[in-house]
């Protein structure tokens, strides 16, 4: 798979399905998904979740439909999601019809859990006639025990692609292929190789996840491993991150991964930061935490900058659109390399907040355009020459400690 610079242009090619009005597959953005955790008969409750779910950068949302008052919740909740819902059908497979007459825009369907033929074909006819998609979504944790045992009481990818390929026959029977699939096992080499075998035998559009991450920071750390490695080798078309979390997270995670990938458009700041060391002028993981927080969820498009110190801090973020580095008890503020103004080390949040806000609105060359950059630039270079005395080239004092050792030899 070759890949230009900074993005990843070669992707499996996939068939197209639709999920309400979002397309899945074919060449479509990358999706992102989550799932609530309320009661789905908690009509008022589940959609406030979805309205989060949306505005964190979820495309498409599941809810449970375990119960008959399940299923009467979404035919309230449908017709008010600002995204489309996928009904999440475990052992009756009546829920998926009683969803189905709710207005559901998709189904997931577990094959471990429903295994007679005739429900799994039920269930695809009725989707077939409505135009319905369904996921058929392997579970490495609900294998069905048949499979478990033919691969010798193991869970391995071989049987996970088997029961995605069983599922499939099934609504091969009834003429149905509005399909979409997923082989999720908590172990993410398992997980990987599941997928990548599926994806050398289908060309069905494929759900992406590490299931039971379990809760932040690991399961963040699990799911990025399994779900990244894919992307990377261009498989994948829609994803989930299942964390033990405010599914927020989720959906925060899904967008974010999709982003540093390339893959999906930039929504929010970008915030990078340098890791700080013996140069550092500020607390820059106070500064960088505070500039996270300023600019929450605010829907400003831009790489931004934390640096520590104004000596290497503007050249190795000149890449950045807008960017500030600390020196001498002051914010220098830069815009694509350019310094462009001096602000009290007290005032940097409030600065970047407010630059990125002008950059936004009115484009780099405007910003740039409406100061004298020779001042900025003049005060920096003070302050990067005040610095370089103080502290020299070698502010670990790496040549002193050589001195120290070598006495000690
Ligand atoms: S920008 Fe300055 S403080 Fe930050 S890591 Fe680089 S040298 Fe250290």
């Amino acid at each position: 798979m070759s890949t230009s610079a900074g993005s990843l242009t070669n992707r499996r090619s996939t068939r197209q399905i639709m999920v309400g009005k979002v397309p899945v597959g074919g060449g479509a953005p990358i999706t992102v998904q989550s799932m609530t955790i309320t009661k789905t008969a908690d009509v008022e409750g589940t959609l406030q979740q979805i309205y989060a779910l949306a505005g964190a950068g979820c495309d498409i949302v599941r809810c449970t439909c375990n119960e008959i008052e399940a299923a009467e919740g979404l035919a309230q909740i449908v017709p008010r999601s600002p995204v489309p819902i996928i009904a999440d059908i475990h052992h009756q497979y009546k829920m998926a019809l009683a969803a189905m007459e709710a207005g559901v825009h998709g189904l997931r369907l577990n094959p471990g859990n429903i295994r007679r033929p005739e429900h799994i074909k039920a269930v695809a006819s009725e989707a077939k006639d409505r135009g319905i998609p369904i996921r058929i979504g392997v579970n490495g944790g609900s294998l069905d025990p048949e499979l478990y045992d033919k691969y010798g009481g193991k869970v391995t990818p071989e049987a996970m692609v088997e029961s995605a390929l069983r599922e499939i026959a099934y609504f091969d029977e009834v003429g149905f292929d509005q399909i979409k699939i997923s082989v999720k096992a908590s172990n993410v080499p398992l997980m990987v190789e599941a997928y990548r075998q599926l994806s050398e035998v289908t060309d069905y559009p494929l759900h992406l996840g590490v299931t039971e991450a379990g809760p932040l920071p690991n399961g963040l750390l699990k799911a990025t491993a399994g779900i990244a490695a894919l992307l990377l080798e261009g498989i994948g078309d829609t994803i989930r991150y299942s964390l033990t979390a405010d599914p927020v997270e989720e959906a925060r995670a899904g967008r974010q991964l999709l982003e540093a990938l390339g893959l999906r458009e930039r929504k929010n700041v970008d915030l990078i930061a340098c890791p700080s060391c013996g140069r550092a002028e500020i607390d820059v993981i106070d500064v960088a935490n505070r500039a996270m927080q300023a600019f929450g969820e605010r829907k400003i498009p831009l790489q931004v900058a934390v640096m520590g110190c104004v000596v290497n801090g503007p050249g190795e973020a000149r890449e950045a659109d807008l960017g500030i580095a600390a020196g001498n008890k002051r914010g220098h503020l830069f815009v694509k390399g350019r310094n462009v103004a001096v602000v009290p080390e007290s005032e940097m949040v409030e600065a970047l907040v407010e630059w990125a806000e002008f950059i936004h609105e009115h484009g780099a060359e405007a910003a740039i355009a409406r100061v004298d950059t020779k001042i900025a630039e003049r005060e920096a270079a003070k302050d990067r020459s005040m610095l370089l005395d103080a502290q020299g080239d070698d502010v670990n004092h790496s040549h002193d400690r050589l001195v120290e050792i070598r006495k000690k030899i």
